[in-house]
């Protein structure tokens, strides 16, 4: 029956952040001890301020069909929260709220590329961008960096892999997987060879904004000649340990937020009626709310980046935000290991699922080959455990 699917679904790829993910809680249902470190996802619970909030929408009977690009008293609480944390100027007419910021980018993606369009992927990029291009049957181009360059592009790089077909380019600081902060300085200097190209518009996800561990992220379209072409994406999801309450937003030009509520008129509808409600208290509070997941995210980076810096052949950066590390692994490939050829990065990941029994995701999946992505928003315990084992099987 395969054969009946459509080019479409053939053509893409599965995401690998949920493969592995599914793969982790197979193997653990199989009794297996399984230590995860592959989903982005943080260990906490929904704080209860937030949690209150839907309990009441509940109570209060929010049932019915929400608006499709959301709820007016959340579009401008999420106003507010723009000039609050990014200094932006948006309406509540530039906001769009979906079912989580994937399908944000998703709605974009849809409404402004055409087949063969090209999109412009800093590597390494998360997982879905590139997929999401290929179902709007555009070509991605990654731009590629190294640890040695901290994860992120130049000027000269950027504007070298620009063409008359480019139309988009997609900045994502903090990083996933990377977790690397592009500062104000660098992103202005972007900015400058942008501005000679008025056709590209750019997608910045800041969904990583509050995991921070120095400087506050930079917004792009807080660069006055960007404004009018760059889609702002954040959501709920990490910042308030709200994964699955799917809740993400855009800010936009108006006619862009008004495309992308047609879109999503006719795939979702309005994202979910509790969730919306919720969100109105998760984004009025101001960031000092959740500032203990952030701390103790910053305290197990620490950790693991200490424990695994003293394993020969794992190369790392000091990532400045997320809750991932990334490092390069680049030196176990040619070796033997436990019987196993370790030709690539996926070798090596399938390595420390199968002998450590620690679940991490390839950096192929991320458009860096060298690299393996592991999560540290798992507790201090697993961290300290996972990293133990991996010692011993690369021993
Ligand atoms: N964004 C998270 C990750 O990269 C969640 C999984 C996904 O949607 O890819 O792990």
């Amino acid at each position: 029956m395969s054969k009946a699917l459509s080019n479409r679904i053939n053509s893409l790829p599965v995401s690998q952040t949920l493969a592995m993910a599914a793969k982790a809680r197979e193997l653990k249902k199989q009794g297996k001890d399984i230590i995860s470190l592959s989903l982005g996802e943080p260990d906490f619970n929904t704080p209860d301020f937030i949690k209150d909030a839907a309990i009441e929408a509940i109570n209060q009977n929010y049932n019915s069909y929400t608006p499709v690009d959301g709820y007016v008293e959340l579009k401008e609480a999420i106003c507010t929260k723009f000039k609050r944390d990014n200094n932006l100027d948006y309406k509540p007419n530039q906001i769009v709220v979906s079912t989580g910021a994937k399908q944000s980018i998703a709605n974009i993606a849809q409404v402004l590329l055409n087949p063969g369009d090209e999109v412009l992927l800093p590597a390494p990029y998360w997982v879905s961008y590139s997929a999401i291009a290929t179902l709007c049957e555009a070509k991605f181009i990654e731009i590629p960096s190294s640890i040695d360059a901290d994860f992120k592009i130049t000027p000269e790089q950027l504007e070298a892999a620009i063409t008359p077909k480019t139309k988009m380019v997609f900045f994502n600081s903090p990083n996933n997987p990377s977790g690397s902060i592009y500062s104000e300085k660098e992103y202005r200097a972007l900015a400058k060879i942008l501005e000679n190209h008025p056709q590209i518009f750019i997608l910045s996800d800041e969904i990583y904004e509050h995991i921070n561990y120095g400087d506050k992220p930079f917004s792009f379209a807080a660069i006055e000649s960007m404004y009018d072409r760059t889609i702002t994406v954040n959501g709920l999801a990490k910042a308030f340990a709200m994964t699955g309450w799917r809740i993400g937003y855009i800010g936009a030009p108006d006619w862009i937020a008004k495309a992308c509520t047609k879109m999503q008129g006719q795939i979702t509808s309005g994202a979910n009626c509790i969730a919306q409600r919720a969100a109105i208290t998760a984004v009025s509070a101001t960031p000092d709310k959740v500032q203990y997941m952030v701390d103790e995210f910053k305290s197990r980076r620490d950790i693991v980046l200490n424990l695994l810096g003293k394993i020969d052949g794992f190369k790392l950066n000091i990532p400045e935000g997320a809750f991932y590390v990334f490092p390069d692994i680049s030196a176990f490939f040619g070796k033997t290991i436990r019987n196993k050829d370790i030709k690539n990065a996926s070798d090596f990941s399938m390595l420390l699922l199968e002998e450590a029994n620690v679940a991490t995701v390839t950096g192929e999946a991320f458009g860096a080959p060298n690299c393996i992505r592991m999560s540290y928003a798992a507790s201090e315990l697993q961290l300290r455990e996972a990293v133990k084992r991996i010692k011993e099987v690369l021993s």
